[in-house]
């Protein structure tokens, strides 16, 4: 049985940064983020739901199905062209520069579940427009934790429809600016206040190479960030901090903030790895003693 559900973008990445760039590279939000949390979670227990159209390479879904993750859910579309996304990062790798974003498959894509994944216990709404994530949503019977993520572009474009989703989660996942931006408010307390006013349990906001503050209802922790030596593509660090927090949590079958918070500096691990490489190619060289041994290296950064 899929316990995880990712539902999100599986997408062929055009990036540049100034230290190299790929042209139609394995990318997308789902992408990242199953990969991620198959550093955690037991065989075939992560399904994602994702479309792609007939120009995806099929190698690309076996390195994803290598790694147990289930593909059953992917929509191989052979009438359109995969979800494209182009950018480019300048010395300051916190943001991305959107050049293009081309739907294709996606702007139509209706998902439907395959029933083992429907009684899923975790669900991850990665960065996709927020209709679908509603979608995936409906579609889970009794999800014990559920983890939203978006990012600006569906800030600017469906506003109402993304606050409806933020409605009905567990923990919101933001970034820094897009925290302000769709609270409105320059104060990441404030934004947070607002947004645990509208449901979620938990408000992860991530500073990028900084680290992440968790809040809760009368609480708040800090993780602070890696510091890195070497950064080559930071594209798909958020959705890797992400899936390897709810492939944590998957693992241990827990919801509860002290293993959140340690699943945040899980999170944070395996983002700052995927740092260190265009697309996935960090990841694929991974090892869990690698992940362990950087775990480690978290605790003592923080101790005074
Ligand atoms: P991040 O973790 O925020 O760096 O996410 C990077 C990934 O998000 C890239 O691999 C893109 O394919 C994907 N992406 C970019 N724009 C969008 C979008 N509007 N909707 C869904 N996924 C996107």
């Amino acid at each position: 049985m899929t316990n995880l559900v990712i539902v999100g973008s599986v997408a062929l990445d055009t990036v540049k940064t100034p230290f190299g760039q790929v042209k139609d590279a394995l990318g997308g939000a789902a992408t990242y983020a199953s990969y991620s949390a198959s550093f955690f979670t037991k065989p075939a227990i992560t399904g994602i739901v994702g479309i792609v159209g007939k120009d995806f390479p099929n190698q690309h879904l076996q390195l994803l199905q290598q790694r147990s993750i289930s593909t059953e859910g992917v929509k191989v579309d052979n009438k359109g062209k995969t979800f494209r996304w182009e950018g480019y990062y300048e010395y300051d790798m916190n943001e991305a520069k959107t050049v293009k974003t081309e739907l294709g498959v996606f702007a139509d894509f209706k998902p439907q579940l395959p029933g083992s994944y429907e009684d899923a216990e975790y669900v991850f709404l990665a960065n996709i427009d927020p209709e679908l994530q509603m979608e995936v949503l409906r579609q889970v019977r009794k999800p014990k934790l559920t983890l939203l993520d978006t990012m600006n572009y569906w800030i600017n474009n469906k506003r109402s429809q993304l606050l409806e989703v933020i409605k009905n989660v567990d923990v919101l996942l933001l970034n820094d600016g897009e925290a302000r931006q769709l609270f409105e408010t320059p104060s990441l307390v404030k934004a947070a206040a607002a947004a645990l006013k509208l449901g979620p349990r938990f408000i992860i906001i991530k500073k990028g190479e900084h680290g992440a503050l968790l809040f809760s209802e009368g609480s708040h922790f800090s993780a602070p960030g890696y510091p890195l030596e070497n950064i080559r593509d930071p594209t798909g660090c958020g959705d890797s901090f992400a899936g390897a927090l709810i492939g944590y949590l998957a693992k241990n079958g827990t919801s509860n903030e002290k293993d959140i918070r340690k699943a945040i500096i899980y999170g944070s691990v395996v983002a700052s790895f995927n740092a260190e490489d265009f697309s996935l190619e960090r990841l694929r060289r991974l090892t869990y003693a690698e992940i362990e041994k950087r775990y480690g290296e978290f605790k003592r950064i923080r101790e005074f």
